[in-house]
């Protein structure tokens, strides 16, 4: 996107480019990450190998199942289409146009972020190396270092965990047609896609879950126990070609902007997987950190860059609130009590009888709008 607008960027990347390309991560794109995605020119793919939907359905232990029509009250569609996917397409189109990848860096360190002379080191094969630059964009993660040069009496962080991790899996077998959330006294459950041949299904597990106490066929077992019969039934099962644990959090460290560091992505917040919004936010936060640095390099005017941090956290938070939300709302919590087990089979019922909770969910499902997009 800075490339577009004429703006020199380089990429520095811990990881080797084959790695990058074997992580499996999120899939399903809000309406705005599709809409963008087309106009920076990397949907073709998408469009042709993606699998849009229209919203999600709810099966609740022993009340019956219902579908959450995002398309009927948001008039947009949502995208399965891989993250991997993604990264191939974003590489495909950095080599296009000659931009640079520096890959597998080690000791990458920020300098003199709140000077007119910011610069970065970092060593390759050994050698030390140093790129002076006017911003720093910092998308390198939640383990990354990009936050972790924000000193400590400016950065605040805002933590919750929850007592339980998915356990994932991923197979090459034709996907249930619907995107599934499945409540149980077992545990909760997650039938997902990637494409008509790529399946993606979680369940929920204890934080101290092992994967080699997960053979295919006891998640198989598992996951069916945990979804209405009919379902279950129509569950094409085969061997997992990918399985991991991963445990559930929710994260936001604030400001997102410290001189000329940018954060954007899980640099700057993580939010459980349930609402299907970390690889999303990572994408608006790079819409508004563009604008931002365009605006500035190109004119002067600071407007944007000014408010990129409060105006990305606007759209964080609503994404942290709505996963929160909807990971208390589907969840079995150890040791949870009689009274809140209730409020939550009656936050089900009132989702389940009113179309304005519905329209309320899909909005947020479906995505905010980009501010000002
Ligand atoms: C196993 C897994 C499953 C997930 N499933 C879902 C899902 O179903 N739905 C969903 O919405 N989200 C999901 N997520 C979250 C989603 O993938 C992330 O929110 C998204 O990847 C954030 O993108 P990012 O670019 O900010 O960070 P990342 O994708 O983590 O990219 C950061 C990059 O920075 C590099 N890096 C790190 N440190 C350094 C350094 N010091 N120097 C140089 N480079 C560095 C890393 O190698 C990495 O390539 C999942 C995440 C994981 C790990």
């Amino acid at each position: 996107m800075l490339h577009r607008d004429g703006i020199d960027s380089l990429v520095l990347e811990r990881q080797s480019r084959a790695h990058v390309l074997e992580r499996i991560r999120a899939g399903v794109l809000e309406a705005g990450t599709v809409d963008l995605l087309r106009a920076i020119g990397l949907g073709e793919r998408m469009d042709r190998e993606g699998h849009p939907h229209d919203g999600s359905a709810i099966a609740w232990e022993g009340k019956p199942r219902f579908f959450i029509d995002t398309k009927k009250y948001t008039g947009k569609r949502m995208m399965a289409y891989g993250q991997t996917e993604i990264t191939k397409d974003l590489y495909a189109a950095r080599d296009a146009v000659g931009g640079p990848i520096i890959d597998e860096v080690s000791n990458v360190a920020l300098h003199a972020l709140t000077s007119s002379k910011p610069y970065v080191t970092y060593e390759k094969e050994g050698q030390s190396r140093r790129i002076d630059c006017d911003y720093v964009a910092g998308c390198d993660g939640y383990h990354g270092v990009s936050r972790a040069s924000i000193p400590s009496d400016v950065l605040r962080t805002f933590e919750r965990s929850y007592p339980f991790g998915w356990l994932g899996i991923m197979s090459e077998t034709p996907p249930y047609p619907d995107l599934c959330y499945c409540y149980h006294s077992r545990g909760f459950a997650l039938a997902s896609m990637r494409n008509p041949m790529l399946s993606r299904y979680y369940i929920q597990c204890d934080l101290d879950a092992r994967i080699e106490d997960w053979p295919d066929d006891r998640f198989w077992e598992e996951l069916k126990a945990r979804c209405p019969k009919d379902m279950a039934d129509s569950i094409v099962v085969g061997p997992s070609i990918e399985k991991s644990i991963a445990p559930l959090r929710s994260v936001v460290a604030e400001p997102m902007r410290y001189g000329c560091l940018l954060l954007a992505g899980d640099a700057a917040h993580i939010v459980p997987p349930t609402g299907a919004k970390g690889l999303n936010l990572a994408v608006s936060d790079v819409f508004y950190l563009t604008r931002a640095l365009t605006e500035t390099l190109k004119s002067s005017r600071t407007h944007h860059l000014d408010r990129y941090s409060e105006t990305a956290l606007r759209r964080v938070w609503n994404a942290e609130r709505m996963s929160w939300w909807l990971t208390m709302l589907i969840h079995q919590f150890p040791d949870e009590p009689p009274f809140e087990r209730r409020l939550r089979e009656n936050q089900f019922d009132y989702l389940h009888v009113s179309e304005h909770v519905q329209a309320s969910l899909a909005e947020q499902y479906v995505g905010l709008p980009f501010e000002g997009y």
